[in-house]
């Protein structure tokens, strides 16, 4: 799975390193902005941040990757948990076909 992309950041505009959420309506933001929005010292604020990226929150993983990484703990706690939990889910888009609607209709 690929972390980061180059691209142009939803929030801010500016082309940088997005760091791609397993959200898929989450486009995934720059590490600037999360850095601006997310206290990384805070745990609740990075519970919200896994969250928002649909991806597992792990408080103590989360905090060694803090101590090592700093503000670049986002890139690398996407890439551990995305290692760690390979198989448990995925970041592909679950796609929508067209049988759900018939089942739905019959509701
Ligand atoms: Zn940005």
């Amino acid at each position: 799975m690929k972390v980061t992309n180059t691209r142009n950041c939803p929030s801010c505009r500016t082309i940088g390193k997005i760091i791609n959420s397993n959200n898929p309506i989450h486009p995934g933001i720059c590490q600037d902005c999360l850095n601006k929005h997310i206290d990384i010292y805070n745990i609740k604020q990075a519970d919200f941040f896994c969250r928002t990226y649909n991806i597992p929150f792990d408080p103590n993983t989360w905090m060694r990757i803090v101590k090592q990484a700093g503000p670049n703990v986002f890139e690398h706690y996407v890439q551990v948990v995305s290692d760690e939990y390979s198989g448990k889910f995925n970041y592909e888009v679950v796609e929508c076909n067209d049988t759900i609607w018939d089942e739905v209709n019959r509701l």
